[in-house]
């Protein structure tokens, strides 16, 4: 089996949450293997340039499991992007609307300088919402982002549409 079979057949896939229609990709199996957890990092490590990256950037909340791990992998600093109210100093923020809902996110002003080199890290890209929310904030706020990657893509919702075609954008598992 490859890396990637077997990263995706323990993704467990729950029906109907949070809501009806919905089947939602549970990652947790993954996180509670040590050598599966392991093979994910790797696989998101190797797919970006790792010379190039300054901070990596995490998304609320699973994003922040696989990108604070990350970086201490490739000796980066990390940023999270919260949800809305939870930065405590000076925020830029964004709202926008995912899968399941509507949200807004959020990150400190002074998190990264303009032109540092940003890794943007999620664990699942469905219709684009999140991350191109995401994307928008690092552009705002004049960071250089050089790569995405996501742990799972959800092909059939065209979430890369929503993404900035010049940022390389790579996922591990396609469903
Ligand atoms: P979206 O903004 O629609 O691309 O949704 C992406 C965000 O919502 C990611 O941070 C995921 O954690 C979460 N998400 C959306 N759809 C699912 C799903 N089917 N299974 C698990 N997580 C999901």
């Amino acid at each position: 089996m490859s890396d990637q079979e077997r990263l995706r057949s323990a993704v467990r896939d729950v029906p109907d949450f949070p809501k009806p229609g919905i089947i939602f990709k549970d990652i947790t199996p993954i996180l509670a293997d040590r050598a599966l957890f392991s093979l994910a990092l790797d696989q998101l490590v190797e797919s970006v340039d790792s010379a190039q990256v300054d901070k990596i950037v995490g998304i609320d909340a699973r994003g922040f499991i696989f990108g604070a791990a990350v970086a201490d992998r490739l000796n980066a600093g990390f940023i999270p992007m919260r949800k809305k109210g939870k930065l405590p100093h000076q925020t830029e923020s964004c709202a926008y609307s995912l899968e399941y809902g509507d949200a807004t996110i959020e990150v400190h002003r002074d998190a990264f300088a303009p032109g540092e080199k940003l890794f943007l890290v999620d664990d699942l890209l469905a219709t684009g919402g999140t991350a191109g929310a995401a994307v928008e904030l690092i552009e705002k706020l004049g960071g250089n982002l050089i790569a995405v990657s996501f742990l799972i893509e959800l092909t059939f919702l065209k979430g890369r549409e929503k993404l900035d075609p010049a940022v390389p954008i790579h996922a591990i598992i396609q469903y």
